[in-house]
């Protein structure tokens, strides 16, 4: 049912005009940003469907701070597709897009030993089309694509689906590896990971950082959210990885009533596991499959989850701890990253102004500050930062050598001296934002050489159009698997 709405009963400013999508027909149509009660509203009227309303932002200055953080983009070296249609219907990259892949995802496959409620990738016994696997010889083309556009691709993450049970899953994770990418990742749920450590080991040489679906530390949260309560599954996982010597990032997906308590608990158990690297919260968007029922004016955002986090470790890390991710567009992403030693932790921006460092990034007219530890900033907070990676720590390393560091730090293990935290806020058809949309720099990447913005991908009929063509394509190898039970 489209949202009544009376703008004149609303104590709102206009904060920009932009253009969003009817969440009810998938039309684009215009939208107002509104700064309202202290957050950020997107308002949009279908001519089919009515008004529309869904909170962007529950805090106002976050969101507005946000935007002085912008950094001009970098043009990939070659283009996929022309502008022919406009924004957001010739993805692309179309020549107006406005930043280059900084994360290439790669979906091998549309099967899950999964059946999450909440799927946004439709993925599992219960999708919708039959699915398909790409061959190995679809990954390595899409691969050379994209040595094509990027001169030295920094982040390609093996995905689906559930790109373990692939069965070539190995020889793509080879093929990644021999090709002058910077950092090969594995987006996974853990099952396979947790049921099969020769697996887990035959994976050590390709050393990929493992992206683990990870949403809380109870099983009443994983059966809400995946249907099964897999709390065991998860801590198996991460020791089968800790004993082949892999990291791993913890991914929870925070919905507002079932896991958003247990946001502090999962960060302290990820400081606490000798394979967790980082967390990357990602509230939940109402993209694919379930979650329909809800209320777009009561969803959580990013500050929300910056809040929580404050408030949940007793402010062993704070909202002031964290700076909104200038690649992309700002509001898309804020992260931090801290010193550990035991139970000690210091986030990095209490020990260095990493603040003017940005501003310096993105503004380019701040006073002289060093040109290394600029560099080495501007690779930390960028959405390629891969944490638990040799590069990243060398980063750390250079943006705060020359501080006093008050704790004592082993040289020799000085990568897991080193925690990240990110918040990922992903659009779906009620927050779409098409100015945030021509900034991003999280890229599909299609069988055809194309790169889709995830979020365009998600929700515009990308995802639907590829699985039709590869369905029905020779090369697919796809066969049908049933849910683990
Ligand atoms: S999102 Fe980017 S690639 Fe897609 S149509 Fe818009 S400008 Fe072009
Ligand atoms: S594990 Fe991921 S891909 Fe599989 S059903 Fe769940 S959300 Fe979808
Ligand atoms: S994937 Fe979506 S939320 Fe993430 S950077 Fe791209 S547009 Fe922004």
């Amino acid at each position: 049912m489209p949202t009544p709405v009376n703008p004149l009963l609303s104590n709102q400013v206009l904060d920009e005009a932009t253009q969003s999508l009817c969440p009810e027909c998938r039309r684009v149509v215009d939208a107002q940003v509104l700064i309202r009660d202290g957050g950020v509203v997107m308002r949009k009227r279908c001519p089919e469907h009515g008004w529309h309303e869904s909170l962007v932002s529950s805090d106002a200055d976050w969101y507005l701070n946000s935007l002085r953080y912008d950094k001009p983009g970098a043009v990939p070296l070659d283009f996929a597709t022309a502008v022919e249609e406009g924004c957001p219907f010739d993805c692309g990259l179309c020549p107006s897009h406005q930043q280059h892949t900084c994360v290439g995802l790669i979906e091998i496959t549309t099967r899950c030993n999964l059946n999450c409620p909440i799927c946004f990738a439709d993925s599992g016994p219960a999708m919708s089309d039959p699915g398909y696997d790409l061959s190995l010889a679809d990954v390595e083309r899409i691969l050379d694509r994209l040595l094509e556009t990027e001169e030295h691709p920094e982040v390609v993450q093996i995905s689906g689906g559930e790109p373990t049970i692939h069965p070539q899953i190995l020889d793509i994770l080879a093929a990644a590896k021999a090709r002058n990418i910077r950092h090969v990742m594995l987006n996974t749920n853990g099952l396979r990971l947790a049921d099969d450590p020769e697996f887990v080991h035959q994976l050590a040489p390709y050393k990929p950082l493992i992206y683990l679906q990870f949403d809380g530390l109870v099983d009443s949260t994983h059966q809400a959210l995946r249907g099964r309560p897999l709390r065991a599954v998860k801590a198996q996982a991460l020791d089968h990885l800790s004993e082949a010597g892999l990291n791993a990032i913890l991914v929870p997906t925070v919905v507002h009533g079932v896991n958003d308590g247990e946001i502090g608990d999962i960060l302290r158990f990820g400081l606490s596991h000798p394979a967790v690297a980082g967390i990357n919260y990602q509230p939940v968007t109402f993209a694919g499959r379930g979650l329909n029922d809800h209320d777009p004016l009561n969803r959580i955002t990013l500050p929300d989850v910056l809040q929580a986090l404050e408030q949940q470790t007793d402010g062993l890390f704070q909202v002031s701890d964290f700076l909104p991710v200038p690649c992309p567009h700002p509001a898309c992403s804020a992260c931090t990253y801290a010193f550990i030693d035991g139970d000690e932790v210091i986030p990095i921006p209490r020990i260095l102004n990493v603040d003017d460092y940005l501003d310096l990034i993105a503004n380019r007219t701040s006073p002289d500050l060093s040109a290394e530890l600029e560099t080495g900033v501007e690779s930390l907070w960028s959405m390629a930062a891969v944490m638990g990676s040799d590069e990243t720590t060398d980063n750390l390393v250079c943006a705060t050598c020359g501080i006093d560091v008050p704790m004592s730090l082993d040289p020799e293990h000085l990568k897991e001296h080193f925690f990240a935290i990110q918040v990922h806020g992903f659009m779906d058809e009620y927050t779409f934002d098409v100015k945030r949309l021509m900034k991003c720099c999280v890229h599909q990447l299609l069988p055809d050489g194309r790169a889709v913005p995830f979020c365009a991908y998600n929700n515009l009929g990308y995802r639907e159009e590829v699985r039709e063509a590869q369905s029905t394509a020779e090369t697919s190898l796809f066969e049908p698997t049933e849910a683990l039970p």
